[in-house]
């Protein structure tokens, strides 16, 4: 068993890097992928202890991109060798407007009588903080009872102190991913659209656009969702790849490789297929 999409608290995760790739090695997971939001960071930190560990540890990363005006998600797998420096560098750019939109969100905030610091979004966020973060700090004060309700009163899209952020197109996300060595794969492909025509003709422009993955197994696929998506990776040429989505304490019922409820199980022969195809 394998686990190719996890996240640390490098983004929106819990465990630290080091934590992470323990627990991997300790229920013998054969391959973990950590694919955290924006960042290399969770990556670097865990690269050496893996090694230690003997855990095949693969470098990925989760883009948050923009797909027909709304945010999709792309993940990149880097297989072979690790991302370029052009690559590194232009993820570190994003990091900046991710900055500026927090900035913005603090001020929003304040001027609904909601108080949050710099000071206290770096405590708990650390160098990348996202909105999973500020939802944190505003239950934490007992602004609001809940994470969700965070996000519902506060910070999604609907909501009364949403900042958009900059984000690069999709098809920019694919390009540059590819230029930098990687393999580009759609995550949880249900959130582009739960209708499956709808579904097929997005991921089919995607797959133009140079997308060579589509995400089959993860944790909150049902039998058919997986069936249906195996089917979409066969008819348009698409690799499968797959993984919990693990974010530790943020999302506390989907574990580490088993997904919810120990139903998640992405068989070896997925890495190695990734491999395959992008060995020449
Ligand atoms: P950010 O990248 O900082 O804008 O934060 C995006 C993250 O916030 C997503 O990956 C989700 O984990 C979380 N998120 C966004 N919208 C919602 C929502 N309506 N309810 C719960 N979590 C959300
Ligand atoms: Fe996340
Ligand atoms: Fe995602
Ligand atoms: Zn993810």
């Amino acid at each position: 068993m394998i686990d190719l999409h996890t996240h640390t608290d490098e983004s929106d995760g819990t465990l630290i890097p080091v934590e992470l790739v323990t627990a991997a090695a300790q229920m013998s997971l054969e391959a973990l992928a950590i694919t955290d939001h924006d960042t290399f960071a969770g990556y670097d930190q865990a690269a050496s202890s893996a090694s230690e560990l003997g855990l095949d540890l693969v470098c990925g990363i989760e883009l948050s991109t923009k797909f027909r005006g709304r945010s999709v998600h792309l993940l990149g797998y880097f297989l072979q060798n690790g991302p370029t420096e052009d690559f590194r560098n232009w993820v570190t750019a994003l990091q900046q407007a991710r900055h500026v939109r927090n900035r913005g969100l603090i001020e929003r905030l304040a001027s609904k009588g909601v108080q949050i610091t710099a000071e206290e979004l770096k405590q708990r966020g650390g160098t990348l903080p996202g909105r999973p973060h500020f939802a944190a700090i505003l239950a934490q004060k007992g602004y609001v009872s809940s994470i969700q309700q965070a996000f519902d009163e506060y910070l999604d899209e609907s909501a009364a102190c949403y900042v958009a952020r900059e984000e690069p197109s999709f098809a920019e996300g694919i390009a540059r991913i590819t230029s930098g060595g990687g393999l580009a794969s759609l995550p949880h492909p249900g959130r582009v659209s739960r209708q499956h025509g709808v579904l097929e003709e997005s991921v089919g422009e995607m797959r133009d656009l140079g997308l060579r993955g589509i995400e089959v197994y993860h944790s909150d696929h049902s039998a058919e969702d997986q069936c249906f998506y195996e089917s979409l990776a066969r008819n348009l040429d698409l690799a499968i790849t797959g993984g919990s989505d693990f974010h530790g304490e943020t999302k506390p019922r989907v574990a580490l490789g088993t997904g919810i409820d120990g139903k998640l199980s992405v068989p070896r022969s997925v890495l190695d297929n990734l491999r395959q195809i992008t060995s020449f």
